[in-house]
């Protein structure tokens, strides 16, 4: 049926957004769209028709139901640093950016949890504790300035999942705008809930299952003593190794990071942290928390682990200004890697720890076979690897080929048994990779829950899915459009 309106359809709808979030909190001047166009993977974008700012979840509720009112597609923005295009508008879509949601609305120390609204920033959650002596622990390199609501959308990690887990593990309830703008709650302020785990669901759900508007989440004590252990080898095989060993000896460091040799050279480019040594083949981060007794020891074990398997130096922190010392160029890895090259495209695979050796030297061939050099930063411990291919899109051709390499390292990945994805997501980016994962029925039952929160595909079309159903969402939203008479821009 053709709904027909008297004034121009999107403007019937910009109107009722500026009713819901005041004129101020609504942005369609094509200058200002510029801004939203893509996340962390600038390759892709698609500028929104509408970005909305709202402040609270029954503004939230009241958006999305315009958007199923119309049939307009609609995508959940945090603060745009996800590297997979989880944030890519789609085209003709309202794109509902959550940063004016940045309060944090209870702090329960007694019960170890905070609650926040989606636009909190990361950071700002151990901020909050740390006076009492909490923190928040997983910590994405891009911490200081990515969202809650991204990390629960992207089930995020970061240096301290190793021992802790990722964001599903400390995510206790959420409360979420359904894509018809029903709002629910799912978990709740204690764990291990009855019923359906929909908390779990929705965690890593990428925004194609409706807004996080409140997210309660679990809050750790500090440990009572920390060391950084910085070991530096001739070869990143033998660091590698050494990753294997300390697991294998039953120890779990908080974290275990890798940086090769480029990426040591680009961080003491940028930052200088007089740590790295510069001919080193590679560098091993090793954070170890727990009782001071208990460090004192495993400190102590992991350096001869270290020893045997060929360091030339390991350097112990223990002072908080030393240990951050220490991290400093591992938290800079990736900007520093914006002064190798034009761009680089970040991949993120994951691989079982074992093939370590094996699948860094398929990754140096695969490097050399295209002629693309290759930086590797990764979250070593979790066999979570983060290949930056280094590139100039200037160049004709290039991104398409730094894309199908960046495709080759992914297939890699599964073939030795491990992911497409350790912590950045799906996206935009990765979806044609699914079938080398999962199945056809799997991908099918992955549909199934999907259309269970969102029938009409309404909520962030075109994401993780195979490229085939995605080029029908495509169709099939705009078709959505032309129904309800709005006309496109
Ligand atoms: C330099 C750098 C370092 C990084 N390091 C890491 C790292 O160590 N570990 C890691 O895991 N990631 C890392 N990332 C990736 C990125 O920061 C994370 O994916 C982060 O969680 C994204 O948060 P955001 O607020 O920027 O989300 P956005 O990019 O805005 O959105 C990401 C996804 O979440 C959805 N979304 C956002 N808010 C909501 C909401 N309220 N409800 C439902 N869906 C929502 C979006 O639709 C999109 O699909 C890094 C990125 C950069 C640029």
């Amino acid at each position: 049926m053709i709904v027909q309106t008297e004034a121009h359809p999107w403007q019937v709808v910009i109107e009722r957004l500026q009713a819901i979030v005041g004129s101020d909190g609504v942005v369609t001047a094509p200058e200002d769209l510029v801004v939203y166009e893509c996340d962390g993977l600038a390759s892709y974008r698609q500028k929104p028709t509408i970005v909305v700012l709202p402040t609270t979840t029954e503004q939230v509720a009241a958006v999305v139901q315009v958007c199923d009112r119309y049939s307009i597609p609609f995508v959940a923005r945090g603060s745009g640093t996800g590297l997979s295009g989880g944030a890519l508008p789609t085209e003709n879509c309202i794109l509902i950016v959550t940063s004016r949601m940045n309060q944090i609305l209870e702090i329960d120390l007694e019960n170890q949890r905070v609650t926040v609204q989606p636009g909190v920033i990361n950071a700002w959650v151990t901020q909050a504790v740390s006076s009492d002596g909490f923190y928040y622990a997983p910590d994405p390199s891009s911490q200081i300035i990515c969202s809650i609501g991204g990390n629960v959308a992207e089930n995020s990690g970061g240096v301290h999942c190793l021992k802790y887990g990722v964001t599903t593990n400390h995510v206790l309830g959420l409360k979420f705008v359904l894509p018809d703008g029903e709002v629910i709650d799912v978990g709740g302020k204690v764990p291990d809930q009855p019923g359906y785990d929909l908390t779990g669901v929705f965690v890593g759900s990428e925004g194609t299952l409706g807004i996080a508007t409140e997210i309660t989440l679990r809050i750790l004590k500090a440990p009572e003593a920390i060391h950084v252990l910085l070991a530096d080898f001739t070869t990143i095989e033998a660091a590698g190794a050494t990753v294997s060993d300390v697991i294998g000896a039953g120890i779990i460091p908080a974290g275990m990071e890798i940086m090769d040799n480029i990426s040591i050279n680009a961080v003491e480019d940028v930052v200088a942290t007089n740590c790295y040594p510069r001919d080193a083949g590679a560098v091993l981060l090793i954070e170890i928390d727990g009782s001071e007794v208990e460090v004192a020891t495993l400190s102590q074990q992991v350096t001869r682990l270290c020893q045997q398997n060929g360091a030339r130096n390991v350097t112990t922190a223990i002072e908080p200004e030393d240990r951050l010392r220490l991290w400093k160029g591992r938290k800079a890895a990736f900007a520093a890697a914006g002064r190798l090259s034009p761009n680089y495209f970040v991949q993120d695979g994951v691989i079982p720890r074992t093939q370590l050796t094996y699948v860094l030297q398929e990754i140096e061939a695969l490097s050399q076979a295209y002629g693309y050099q290759i930086a590797n930063v990764f979250h070593a411990g979790d066999g979570n690897l983060h290949p930056l291919i280094l590139y100039n899109e200037a160049v004709p051709g290039a991104l398409a080929k730094v894309e199908e390499l960046g495709g080759e390292i992914l297939k890699l990945c599964v073939r030795v048994g491990g992911s497409i994805s350790g912590e950045h997501g799906i996206g935009a980016d990765k979806r044609c990779f699914m079938p080398d994962m999962f199945s056809a029925a799997d991908l099918e039952t992955m549909q199934w829950v999907r259309h269970a929160f969102n029938p009409k595909e309404l909520a962030n079309p075109g994401k993780i899915f195979p490229t085939p159903r995605t080029c029908a969402e495509a169709a099939h939203s705009h078709t959505h459009l032309a129904q309800a008479g709005v006309d496109l821009f």
